[in-house]
């Protein structure tokens, strides 16, 4: 690896998932804006947005999904299939393994989010290959924050972070260091060797707030297409 660590909010949604608003294009501005060398696409049990995404080079685009479980959600990267969703997490791990993705726990010690925590046995736990320390939705932010972190210390497991942003203002609120060249596979491989440091702060109560409204005017990214070249 040359130079500095990349800068790379590894948990975004697009509009392609059922509550979010960000349009693709405004992935890669966002991304620019905030400083990021790339996002994980990672939208709820889709790979469509990833995949139209993923030709463009800046920034570079880590495919992905956010798998729903039979408990709780769980983050593949570098996966340009999808995963069937509500198996067990067991099984959804073993999917994600076969088609050559990494298997992230997302937001396991948010309290209203569905993390997996509670429910974790350690054959499952031992299977992931990190887990989301840092989420900028999860609530309360610095209590879930603390307690991911113990827990991956705990397990000896690597740790990364992302924004789970639903509309373009959150991206990069949390993004991940990783020691690695601007290549996928290189990327995989040190969020899998623990070259990665997690970093960042909650979504402001405002743009919660904002996102709730917004949400309610969800158009999708059919209408949000029409007029985007992307
Ligand atoms: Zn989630
Ligand atoms: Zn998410």
């Amino acid at each position: 690896m040359n130079g500095l660590p990349l800068k790379m909010d590894l948990h975004v949604h697009t509009c392609y998932s059922y509550d979010a608003t960000t349009t693709l294009r405004e992935v890669v501005a966002y991304a620019k804006k905030r400083g990021l060398d790339g996002v994980a696409i990672t939208d709820h049990d889709t790979v469509q947005g990833a995949l139209k995404l993923i030709h463009k080079n800046s920034p570079l685009i880590l495919p992905g999904v956010e798998v729903t479980t039979q408990r709780g959600h769980v983050l593949a990267l570098n996966v340009t299939t999808p995963i069937p969703p509500r198996l067990s997490p067991f099984e959804t791990i073993q999917r994600i393994h076969e088609v050559g993705g990494i298997a992230v726990a997302a937001h396991p010690t948010a309290v209203f989010k569905g993390g997996l925590r509670r429910q974790m046995r350690q054959q499952i736990v031992s299977s992931f290959d990190a887990l989301e320390v840092i989420n900028s939705t999860a609530f309360p932010f610095f209590l879930s924050t603390h307690l991911g972190r113990k827990l991956a210390v705990r397990l000896n497991l690597p740790q990364t972070a992302g924004s789970d942003a639903h509309h373009a203002s959150g991206i990069g609120l949390a993004y991940t260091l990783i020691e690695a060249d601007l290549d996928v596979d290189e990327i995989v491989r040190a969020i899998k060797r623990g070259a990665a440091v997690p970093v960042g702060k909650p979504i402001p109560w405002k743009i919660r707030l904002q996102n709730a409204v917004s949400s309610l005017k969800r158009r999708g990214c059919k209408r949000a297409y029409s007029k985007s070249s992307i």
